[in-house]
């Protein structure tokens, strides 16, 4: 028998919000995987395997045939470089908005600008096309801490409702990227089990397009 195929998933959003989709297109787990200390589920699906990392891990574990497919946020495509991979579905969830941030009323004094975030890569790239000089750091966490300290002037940070920037008295100023879930599949696996892994796109290319 073939090895099964793999989809790596994320705690948190992505696996809350991926799950249904699963089980509309016929594709669920056998045991919970909320409450479970597992990595690797199987499905009811027959030669489908689920695995449980990190958001950060799955286009690594995807890119190396470790798992043929995967869910993962467009902020971590952006951010990590999607080399490898091919993207073929939107799952529009996990929407979110990629943002510039500052304390109420920044204004910007003189030319340079320090930036903390988690998305270092993305904020170079974006102050870079705006013309800006941006000091940008590196933090891994709670970044609307960096402006209160004086370790920032601005910040790159994931918004949804906003409510995190208002309670430490900031808000959202320019959207980089508009973010959400998407469907990545290794391009060797893609070549070489075409026809297992385009079934299990199409099932949830159509569930997507039935909730939109
Ligand atoms: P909010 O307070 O609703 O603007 O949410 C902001 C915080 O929630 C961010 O700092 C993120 O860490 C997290 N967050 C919200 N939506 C997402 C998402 N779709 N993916 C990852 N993190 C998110």
């Amino acid at each position: 028998m073939n090895k099964p195929l793999t989809l790596a998933l994320t705690k948190g959003r992505i696996l809350k919000e991926t799950l249904p989709l699963l089980a509309q297109a016929g594709i669920e787990p056998l045991e919970d995987v909320a409450q479970s200390r597992k990595l690797i589920f199987a499905t009811t699906e027959p030669g489908l395997q689920l695995v449980i990392i990190r958001g950060t891990d799955v286009p690594t574990y995807v890119r190396h045939g470790a798992a043929d497919f995967g869910v993962v946020g467009k902020d971590i495509l952006l951010e990590h470089g999607a080399e490898g991979l091919y993207e073929p579905l939107d799952l529009g969830i996990a929407r979110c908005r990629l943002m510039t941030a500052g304390p109420v009323g920044w204004q910007p004094n003189g030319a340079r600008v320090r930036v903390a975030t988690k998305f270092a890569n993305i904020a170079r790239r974006y102050f870079a096309q705006q013309g800006v000089h941006a000091d940008v750091i590196k933090l891994y966490g709670a970044m609307e801490l960096a402006p209160m300290m004086d370790l920032a002037d601005l910040i790159v940070d994931i918004v949804d409702t906003g409510n995190t920037l208002r309670a430490n008295d900031m808000e959202p100023l320019e959207e980089i990227a508009s973010i959400s879930s998407r469907l990545v599949v290794n391009k060797a696996s893609m070549r070489a089990r075409y026809g297992n892994i385009q079934a299990i796109v199409d099932r949830l290319a159509d569930v997507v397009a039935q909730q939109s």
